[in-house]
């Protein structure tokens, strides 16, 4: 039976990045050898790192100025490393969810934190609109998408400081204008490659503004002056995630990426609306993300979830369960989706409740 790949992370990754990267495992680039057992100094991985950089800048329309790197230590490392690199005296921060408190807390070691806002209040369904990033603060830092909760902020936001922002799961799902940034951070495992690298596009001249001695590897500056060679990086990683650069630009890029997004997206939520078993975790239409759909039981249907998670499975629609923090389902549709995992999921919700 087909599978459908619905994972939040890691998740599903094109057949061009995992047919090429099982094959790199075997022989890579001619050399007789696995990239499993090659060194990161040979010049045939030298060319991997350098087209991945290339093709990020390409794709994401990267100014000069700024260097992409692949750095170990996940997303969760970045909360810290990013706090301790720009932080001197106060930042802003937007809490939209447990990865955002995450950096908050992280943040809160390295100076004064200014949450402007939270949807805490409502299990952070929604993105708060009305706040004020002051203009004395050294950076606003926010979640563009909010992986457990099924929210994103589908724009960069208008704010008088250059921002820093965790895209863990929503970077190359469409343009960002990289310029407003200090720094972006995403770890792979969401829209790129498999687990274990994080690529960071800093600001070069943004760098060593802080007063505090820095650990050599928890300085960006390290990592920028050596290309992301400066200790052994990520091989394996950076191997599929160039695969996945090199499947974007192959059909189309960022822009045409994006539509597909919409039209996936737009066909789940429009399904789970007019349902008359499903809702919508997130009620306002401009707060919902295109890459983690949440959704529960009506009220009156509670009982079923658990039925219906079984049913699901059975016909293979793997990794729908949502998180626990939330409860319900959730889709990701994840650039790699193809649109027949959407019908196949919509038909299957269909068939369940005509059984019921
Ligand atoms: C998954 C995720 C993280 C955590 O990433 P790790 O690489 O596991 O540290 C952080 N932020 C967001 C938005 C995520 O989706």
């Amino acid at each position: 039976m087909k599978k459908h790949n619905f994972y939040a992370g890691p998740s599903i990754l094109s057949p061009y990045t995992i047919q090429n990267t099982a094959d790199a495992v075997i022989n890579f680039a001619d050399m007789g050898l696995s990239i499993l057992e090659i060194s990161h100094r040979s010049k045939q991985f030298q060319a991997v790192v350098d087209e991945a950089v290339a093709l990020t800048k390409e794709l994401l329309n990267v100014p000069e100025g700024y260097s992409v790197l692949f750095l170990g230590g996940g997303a969760s490392l970045q909360f810290a490393m990013s706090a301790m690199n720009f932080l001197n005296k106060k930042a802003a921060y937007l809490d939209t969810g447990v990865w955002a408190s995450k950096a908050i807390k992280e943040a809160k070691l390295f100076g004064e934190v200014d949450v402007v806002a939270s949807s805490k209040d409502k299990n952070y369904n929604y993105i708060p609109k009305d706040y004020v990033v002051p203009a004395d603060v050294d950076y606003f830092h926010y979640t563009s998408n909010n992986t457990i909760y099924g929210t994103e902020i589908h724009k960069d936001p208008e704010v008088p400081v250059r921002m820093i922002c965790d895209m863990s799961s929503d970077i190359f799902s469409r343009p960002v204008d990289v310029s407003k940034y200090d720094l972006i951070y995403a770890g792979a495992q969401k829209n790129l490659a498999p687990s274990g690298v994080t690529i960071c596009i800093v600001k070069d001249d943004a760098l060593g503004h802080v007063d505090r001695v820095i650990p050599t590897m928890l300085k960006y500056q390290t990592h920028v002056d050596k290309g992301s060679m400066f200790n052994t990086p990520p091989v394996l990683p950076i191997f599929a995630a160039l695969q996945t650069l090199k499947y974007y630009k192959s059909i189309g890029g960022i822009e045409a990426i994006q539509k597909i997004n919409i039209e996936k997206a737009d066909k789940l939520y429009k399904a789970i609306d007019e349902s008359k078993m499903f809702q919508a975790c997130v009620p306002a239409k401009e707060d919902r993300s295109l890459m983690n759909v949440t959704f529960v039981m009506k009220p009156e249907y509670k009982e079923f979830e658990k039925d219906f998670i079984e049913f699901a499975t059975a016909q293979g629609m793997m990794g729908i369960k949502g998180h626990r923090d939330v409860g319900g389902f959730r889709a990701s549709l994840y650039n790699a989706l193809p649109m027949e995992s959407v019908d196949a999921l919509i038909e299957c919700m269909h068939e369940f409740e005509a059984k019921h």
